[in-house]
C-alpha cells in the first residue's frame, strides 16, 4: 500500500499557537506533529506531545523531517537537526531573519527595496548615523526584538542619548540598527509558500494595522492593492529562491508614494495568514505542513474576503461574540495576561455586511487595541 505522506511525523521547534494550528493542519492529512518546547502547558500540547530542550535526542528521534514555528530558534539546534535531517526552512533562512541587519544587506543584495539603515555600535555611531540618515529615525536592536519591542523612536538630537543608553548600555545585544523613519501611509504583508519542487504561491496581499507595535488587525485581500502584488510578490520570490527556501515565508512592507518597502521577514506562518483558515481555500498552516511533508501545494485563492482581529490580553464574551454572523473565534488555550496573544477571530459574512460584522466583534473585544 502506498503512503499518503512520505512524512508521518513532523518535529516543530516551538509549541505556541503557530505550532497549535499548524498541528491542527497536519492532523487531516495523516501526519502527527511533535514539538520541542520547554513551557508544558504550551498550546500546541493540544495537538501533539511536546518535548523539552532537555530531552532534544527523543525529539529527534521520533520526527522523520523537522520545521519551526519559533524564529529565535537557537541556530545551534538547527544546525545540529539539519546535520542528519531535513529541516525546512533551511537554518539560513534563520540566521538571515533573526538579525535585522543580516536581512537588511539580504534585501540590499537583492535589489529589493528597503530602509535605508546603518549599523551603530556606539554613541558617536548614532550620531553619526542621525546626521547621515536625518531625524526621525528608529533604533532597534538587531537581534530578539518582536511586537515592536526593543525599538527607540529618535525625534530630536535630546533623544540621541538617552536612545543610546536605553538600547546600547542596557541590552547589550551589539550592534544596533539605525533606521531612517519611513513616511508609510499603510502596513501590508505577502505570505508565500514554496514546495520541495520550487513551485511558488502567492495568498494575497493583506493590510495591516499594529497597537504599539502589536497587530491588531488583519483586512484581507488589502483593498487598492491590485497596484503592488507584483512587486511583492516579486520580492518575495526572490527571498524564498535565494534561500532555496520550502514552506512558508511572510514578508512585511510599508506601502509609501514611491511603491513598497521592505521592512522585514518571518521565516514561517504569520499572525498576518491566520485568516487563511476560514478565508483561503489552503490555509498558510495546511500549505506549510504539505511543503514540509513533500505534498502538492494547494490553492492560495480567498474564499471570501475576511478580517482577522487578535484577541489580546483578555478573552471577549463568547455569547455575545458568536452572536454575530460572519464570525470565527479561535482561543489559544492560554491564561489571560496583559498583552499577550490570546486568540484571535476572523470575520467573513460573504456580502456587504462585513464592516458591520466587524464593527460589532471589536465592540466584543475587551483590549480594542486602538480600533
Ligand atoms: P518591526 O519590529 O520592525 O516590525 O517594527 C514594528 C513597527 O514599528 C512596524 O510595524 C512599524 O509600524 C514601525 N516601524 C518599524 N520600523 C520603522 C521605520 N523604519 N519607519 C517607520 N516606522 C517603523
Amino acid at each position: 500500500m502506498t503512503k499518503l505522506a512520505p512524512v508521518r511525523t513532523i518535529g516543530i521547534f516551538g509549541g505556541g499557537q503557530l505550532g497549535l494550528m499548524l498541528g491542527d493542519a497536519a492532523r487531516p492529512l495523516g501526519i502527527n506533529t511533535v514539538f520541542l518546547e520547554d513551557a508544558a502547558n504550551c498550546p500546541a500540547a493540544l495537538t501533539g506531545q511536546v518535548f523539552t530542550n532537555a530531552e532534544f535526542e527523543r525529539f529527534e528521534s521520533s520526527c522523520d523531517t523537522f520545521t519551526l514555528e519559533f524564529e529565535n530558534t537557537p541556530l545551534v539546534s538547527a544546525d545540529r537537526i539539519e546535520q542528519k535531517h531535513q529541516l525546512f526552512p533551511p537554518s539560513k533562512a534563520l540566521f538571515i531573519a533573526q538579525d535585522r541587519l543580516n536581512e537588511k544587506n539580504l534585501f540590499q543584495e537583492l535589489n529589493i527595496t528597503t530602509v535605508p539603515f546603518l549599523a551603530v555600535n556606539s554613541l558617536d555611531e548614532l550620531n553619526n548615523a542621525s546626521h547621515q540618515l536625518g531625524l526621525p529615525l528608529v533604533l532597534k536592536t538587531t537581534r530578539g526584538g518582536y511586537d515592536g519591542k526593543g525599538q527607540f523612536v529618535i525625534k530630536t538630537t535630546q533623544d540621541i542619548e538617552t536612545a543610546w543608553q536605553e538600547l546600547g548600555d542596557a541590552t547589550n545585544i551589539a550592534p544596533l540598527i539605525a533606521e531612517g523613519f519611513i513616511q508609510f501611509s499603510r502596513e501590508v504583508s505577502i505570505i508565500a509558500v514554496r514546495s520541495q519542487s520550487g513551485e511558488i504561491r502567492y495568498y494575497p496581499l493583506v493590510e495591516n494595522t499594529h497597537h504599539h507595535g502589536i497587530l491588531a488587525k488583519t483586512v484581507a485581500p488589502a483593498p487598492n492593492s491590485e497596484h503592488l502584488t507584483e512587486q511583492a510578490q516579486d520580492n518575495i520570490k526572490k527571498l524564498l529562491e535565494h534561500l532555496n527556501y520550502v514552506g512558508v515565508m511572510t514578508l512585511e512592507l510599508f506601502v509609501t508614494n514611491e511603491g513598497l518597502i521592505a521592512n522585514e521577514i518571518a521565516p514561517r506562518v504569520h499572525n498576518s495568514g491566520h485568516w487563511s483558515i476560514e478565508g483561503a481555500v489552503c490555509s498558510q498552516f495546511e500549505n506549510h505542513i504539505r511543503a514540509v511533508a513533500g505534498l502538492p501545494l494547494g490553492s492560495t485563492d480567498i474564499v471570501q474576503p475576511s478580517v482577522m482581529l487578535n484577541v489580546i490580553g483578555q478573552f471577549p464574551n463568547p455569547k455575545d461574540l458568536l452572536g454575530i454572523r460572519g464570525v470565527h473565534f479561535h482561543h489559544y488555550h492560554k491564561d489571560e495576561r496583559e498583552g499577550r496573544k490570546i486568540g484571535h477571530i476572523t470575520v467573513m459574512t460573504g456580502d456587504d455586511t462585513l464592516d458591520e460584522a466587524v464593527s460589532q466583534a471589536i465592540a466584543c473585544l475587551p483590549n480594542k487595541l486602538g480600533l
